[in-house]
């Protein structure tokens, strides 16, 4: 295949198939991995966002050959398929409708635009119905020194709202953990119309990541999922922490 892939490491444990639609992301997270994936600096990968070249085509011929497979495939791992460039290019639109045409299944990862997320959740529904939104912060104060050009917390609590009310299978991904009280802030405000939780801790960052008790933090977050009855997966290098 050419442009949907198998994640490998970390990623794998997010989704068996994935696609990046854009290059780049003017998202600029602090805590990005994707420049160190694409062996580029922050400073590069944040500064502009591209379409990579023919991917609709591209996409379309594996869709092709994978039609009816179950796997569902990820959009996206190196960029958010909802970056203000989508309102201009419409390929994470024209991904989902060929997911559809072939049968395939997907699933959204996203902080991005919610008035974007918004025109496409007629679309999201026929092509199996799964909107994924990144959520670390509860206060947007902080959301904004870490996320700056993402979508308020705002935002993103209102489209999971009303996404979960129009049918759609909700879930967020709660990664990275950057402050343990947030998280758990954010467990709470938002369980009732959330599906599934997946949950990670923050890596990569030294100075931030030894602050924090990630033993008691799993023990806590996991006590609140199981008050909630929800559905979570706790991903390998927090699960690491259990005693
Ligand atoms: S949305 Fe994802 S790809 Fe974009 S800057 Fe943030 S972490 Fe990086």
């Amino acid at each position: 295949m050419n442009v949907i892939y198998e994640p490998k490491g970390r990623a794998r444990e997010y989704s068996e198939l994935a696609c990046n639609l854009y290059m780049g992301c003017t998202h600029g997270c602090r805590y990005c991995y994707a420049p160190a994936c694409m062996r580029t600096t922050g400073r590069k990968w944040h500064a502009i966002a591209k379409p990579r070249k023919n991917i609709v085509e591209l996409f379309e011929k594996d869709a092709r050959k994978l039609r009816g497979d179950s796997r569902r495939i990820l959009f996206c791992f190196l960029s958010d398929p909802y970056q203000p460039l989508e309102s201009k290019e419409r390929l994470t639109r024209q991904a989902l409708g060929i997911v559809y045409k072939y049968g395939l299944k997907s699933q959204i990862l996203t902080k991005g635009s919610a008035d974007l997320i918004q025109e496409d959740l007629e679309l999201m529904k026929k092509a199996d119905r799964r909107l994924g939104i990144t959520l670390s912060y509860v206060d947007d104060q902080k959301r904004r020194e870490w996320e700056p050009n993402a979508s308020t917390v705002n935002d993103r609590l209102e489209i999971l709202k009303h996404a979960h009310k129009a049918g759609l299978y909700t879930w967020v991904s709660l990664e990275p953990v950057i402050d343990p009280e947030q998280a758990l802030a954010l467990i709470r405000k938002t369980h009732k119309y959330v599906r599934f939780w997946k949950i990670g801790k923050l890596n990569h960052m030294n100075e931030y990541e030894q602050t924090i008790n990630w033993q008691k933090f799993l023990y806590d977050v996991e006590a609140l999922l199981k008050k909630y009855s929800v559905k979570y997966y706790i991903k390998k290098d927090l699960r690491a922490f259990a005693m």
